[in-house]
């Protein structure tokens, strides 16, 4: 495993659209391994592909259930309100209140290749939320209440 560099928001690769993974190769595995050890060491529960410069469709989380790596997120259904703050990695020292759905169902592909469907409310829907947004270079801090 490796430690990755997290680019910060003057990168303009935070802002570029990412490209969906056709498949979940050996290449991409090691990538989803780097990026929760870069994750841990930042001390984040999320991190999205192109934090690390790689603009694809790949985020990584653990709010502290354990790891997961989520391939081509897509939300689809929210439910809800809620106002909560959020901080990111990529734009260390700044934090703001950030209304995101409540509850989401999320759906994707493993690092198996495998589908899966994740209800997630709170924290995880949030954390969620927040990181499918990377992926459409989307920050917190364009989205601040
Ligand atoms: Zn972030």
């Amino acid at each position: 495993m490796a430690l990755l560099p997290i680019i910060t928001k003057e990168n303009e690769l935070l802002r570029e659209v990412s490209k969906p993974v056709d498949r979940v190769t050996k290449k991409r595995k090691k990538l989803i391994k780097d990026m929760l050890e870069t994750m841990y060491q930042a001390d984040g529960i999320g991190l999205a592909a192109p934090q690390v410069g790689v603009l694809e469709r790949i985020i990584v989380v653990d709010i502290g259930e354990g790891p997961f790596a989520l391939i081509n997120p897509s939300i689809n259904k929210k439910e809800g309100e809620e106002i909560a703050v959020e901080g990111c990695l990529s734009v260390p020292g700044e934090s703001g209140y950030v209304k995101r759905a409540e509850r989401v169902v999320v759906e994707g592909i493993d690092e198996n290749n495998k589908p899966v469907r994740i209800e997630a409310e709170g924290l995880l829907a949030r954390c969620l939320q927040h990181e499918i947004d990377h992926l459409d270079g989307v920050l917190f801090i364009d989205k601040l209440v």
